[in-house]
Formats: C-alpha cells, structure tokens, sequence
C-alpha cells in the first residue's frame, strides 16, 4: 500500500517522502479514505501508530481543497489533552504543510494569553488547544469557533480522564453542528462511545490495537525490592548500559523532581518532566532528551502522554502506576514500529495488588526476577488479598547510608509487612500532599 493510493495531494506526498515515510502505516491506510470521503470517524490507537498524521493528512488536505475561504475563522480544530501534545501535533502538522498555504498555531495554558490572541487575530486555518485554555479564549470572545469545518478530539480518553468532559461539551456548542467529527482514542471504553453518540454522526470506525495491548516486542521485567532501595536499584539498571536513553516514570511529581536530584549526584544526566514545570522547561527538557544531552527522562503519566519519542530503547517504572491501564500508555513508548523494546517494573511489596491489575490487563507472562542484592525484605504477593499502595501514602524514605539489604530478609519484618497488608488494601483516596499524583497536564 502506498501514500499514493490513498488519494492524497501531490504537495502532501512530497512533503511525506521528504519526511522519509515510504507506506502508510496501519492507521493510516484505514483513517485517511474514510477521512477524505467525509465520514465522522471513531479511531482506536495509540500514541507510536502514526495517528497523527492519520488525522492530520486528510484534514490538510480538505483544508486546501475545499475552497479556501476569505474568513479568518479557524477552519479546523484539534483538542488534545496536554500542552506537550498540542506542540507535538502542531509540529507534525507543519512538517506536512510545508507545500500548502494553511495556517496554525497552538492554543495551551502556560505560557501568555497575548501571543495567542494576536495569532487568532491575524487568522489561522488550523487551531490545536488544550480545552482549559480555548475556554479562557472563547470566555474573552478572542477565539470564534463558527467557521469549524473539522473537529478533532485527540487521545479523547485521556481528555476524559482529566476531567476534561464539561469543557468538551462546552466547545461542541461552539462549533458548528454541520462539521466533520474525528475522534482517537487508545480503547473504545464507555464513556467515548456515550461521547460518540451523542456528538457525531454515523461515525466509521478503524481500530488497529486491540484494546488494552502493548507491542509484541515488548519484554516485561518485574524487580521485586524494597521501597526503600528502589532509587539504587534504578541507577543499577542504568548503569548497566549508561549510553541508553531511558524514560523513567514516578508516579508524583515531587518524586520525579528527587529522582532527578539523586541520579544527577549519581553522575547521571537526568531532567524531569511534569505538570509543576514551565512549558519552557518541559521543551527543554524534552528537546536535550531527543539530541543525547540527557540520557534519563523522568515523567509523571500525564506529562509523558504525547512526548514523541522514537524507539525508546527501555522504559523503567520506579512506581507502578495506580492504574493498570496506564501501564500500556507507559510500555507505549517503547518497541515502537517493529523495534524491540524493555519494559522494567521496581515494585515493592506494597505494589503487589497494582503488578496484579496489569497481569491480568496485560494477559502476558511478567518475567520476575530479583536483582542480586536488592532482594527484598517481603516478596510479592499476587493473590486476591495482594496489597496496594494508598494514594498520598509517602514512600519510605531510603536509608541514609544507602544501606544494603542483604541476601537471606528478614522474617520479622517480613511478617510486619504481611500483617499491615489488610490495611492498605483499600481504595485508593484522593489528597494527600507531596506525593500526590498528577492530576493534571
Ligand atoms: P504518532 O502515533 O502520531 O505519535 O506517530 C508516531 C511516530 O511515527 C511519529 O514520530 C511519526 O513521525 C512517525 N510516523 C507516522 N507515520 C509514519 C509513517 N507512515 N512512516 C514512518 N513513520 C511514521
């Protein structure tokens, strides 16, 4: 299958070969016909199946086509959860327009209302926002939304679960009801079909990852270890090959920040990526990753959804996610396009009921395996009664003298451990301080 038979415009392919794309990925040979022909479209994938351009291609190429107007309205809209994405998309977005007369620009919290406001003014053909900082737009009547020929909702499920939904609803009632609807999404859960039915019409659906799975080539490994040895035991696993590139996740941000701090005095080159840092900072930090200045990123979950990264060699879980399903949005980001990719898990005792919810997500054997001398003190419990950690819980702290656990544990303690499990199995309760998790790109 070529870009070719897709049907699309000479100035995208050109734009496309000098991308070095030769076919179209999966994706894309679904997406884009539909796409071109009009159809609302419901897409199932994931972030490294080339979804972007799958929207992107046909929406330039309706832009272009489709009688350019003298409005300078927005003719197009993308929403996205996350400013790292909407930058992402737009790059992607201008790579592909490089032989077309269409316009766009971002729209993201952040960074100053100013600059934006002049951008639409000026006009744009292609608007791609975040939805917190296109209501503050539409509240200051600096944006019109009337002239949406195209609406795109970007990893719609993940818009959802940032509590994102009232702002959707509120910019559907902006745009106008006769428009193209495309929405993409890692799982057709629930709430997007319900999101689906109310807004689109008849909508196509392609879907090119079965819900709920990772790349083939993905290898699992699960460390057991102790809370409190989990950050020697990462600059272990670093060490091991200090020249790959590796994005560490933390499930807080105040975490992410120390993990940092610790491999950085380790003599590793290490930034941190999350919710809490400028939008300045997390470009930089995401721009030294992508040449080799930094070989270790570490990320929350939401900071990390849409960071293109090319075949990451190894993603590392310092915590295990509260969520097993994001535990695929993680291990995403490796093995991409046929590449062979490692996915390594620390997790303590306390972890052990969440390493079960992505058993049993995943359906595919975990290797576990304890590293020589970071054996820990409790194994891992993986049956109904397995304990999990209670959100806004600190970590223990890491010994002073970075004390060694040594081989054999210690039973006492190992009883502790099991007796205190009944009472943290409970359901994760929101707050807590410091180590509260992102709630919020
Ligand atoms: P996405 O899923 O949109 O985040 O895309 C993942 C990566 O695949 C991005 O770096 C794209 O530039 C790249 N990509 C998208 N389409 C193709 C293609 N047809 N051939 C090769 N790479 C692609």
């Amino acid at each position: 299958m070529s870009f070719e038979s897709l049907g699309l415009a000479p100035a995208l392919l050109r734009a496309l070969a000098e991308q070095g794309y030769t076919q179209p990925t999966p994706i894309q040979a679904g997406a884009i016909p539909l796409v071109l022909e009009g159809h609302d479209l419901l897409a199932a994938a994931q972030t490294g199946t080339g979804k972007t351009a799958a929207f992107a291609l046909p929406l330039l190429q309706h832009l272009s086509t489709a009688g350019a107007t003298q409005t300078r309205r927005p003719r197009a809209l993308v929403l996205t959860p996350t400013r790292e994405l909407a930058a992402q998309v737009h790059d992607n977005l201008r790579g592909y327009s490089k032989h077309l007369r269409v316009s766009s620009t971002t729209i993201f919290g952040g960074v100053g209302m100013g600059p934006q406001i002049q951008a639409l003014r000026r006009g744009v053909d292609v608007v791609i926002a975040t939805p917190g900082r296109l209501i503050d737009h539409m509240q200051q009547r600096s944006v019109d939304l009337s002239g949406v020929e195209v609406l795109v909702l970007d990893e719609a499920d993940r818009m959802l679960d940032m509590g994102f939904l009232p702002a959707i609803k509120r910019i559907l009632t902006a745009v106008p009801k006769q428009r193209q609807t495309l929405l993409f999404s890692a799982t057709f859960a629930e709430p997007i079909k319900a999101l689906a039915m109310q807004f689109m019409r008849s909508p196509r659906e392609v879907s090119v990852t079965p819900p709920n799975t990772v790349a083939p080539l993905v290898t699992h490994h699960v460390h057991p270890v102790d809370a409190s040895r989990k950050r020697d035991l990462l600059l272990h696993v670093l060490s091991q090959d200090s020249r790959r590139q590796s994005l560490v996740f933390s499930r807080t941000k105040h975490g992410a920040d120390k993990l940092v701090k610790f491999l950085e005095a380790s003599g590793m080159r290490a930034a941190a990526i999350h919710g809490n840092k400028s939008q300045n900072a997390r470009t930089k930090a995401l721009g030294d990753f992508k040449n080799g200045r930094v070989t270790v990123l570490v990320a929350t979950d939401i900071a990390a959804r849409g960071i293109d990264i090319d075949q990451l060699p190894m993603v590392i879980n310092h915590d295990l996610p509260m969520v097993a399903e994001d535990y695929v949005h993680r291990i995403g980001r490796t093995g991409r396009a046929g590449s062979e990719g490692m996915a390594v898990s620390l997790v303590s005792h306390e972890e052990s009921g969440l390493l079960r919810d992505i058993r049993k997500l995943l359906k595919q054997e975990i290797e576990i395996t304890a590293v020589e001398g970071f054996e820990p003190s409790a194994p891992l419990r993986l049956d109904a009664g397995a304990p999990r950690p209670v959100q806004g819980q600190r970590q223990p702290r890491a010994p002073r003298n970075g004390g060694h656990a040594g081989h054999g544990g210690n039973h006492g303690q190992n009883r502790n451990v099991a007796a205190n499990a009944g009472r943290n199995n409970r359901r994760p309760r929101r707050g807590g301080s410091a180590s509260r998790p992102e709630t919020r790109g």
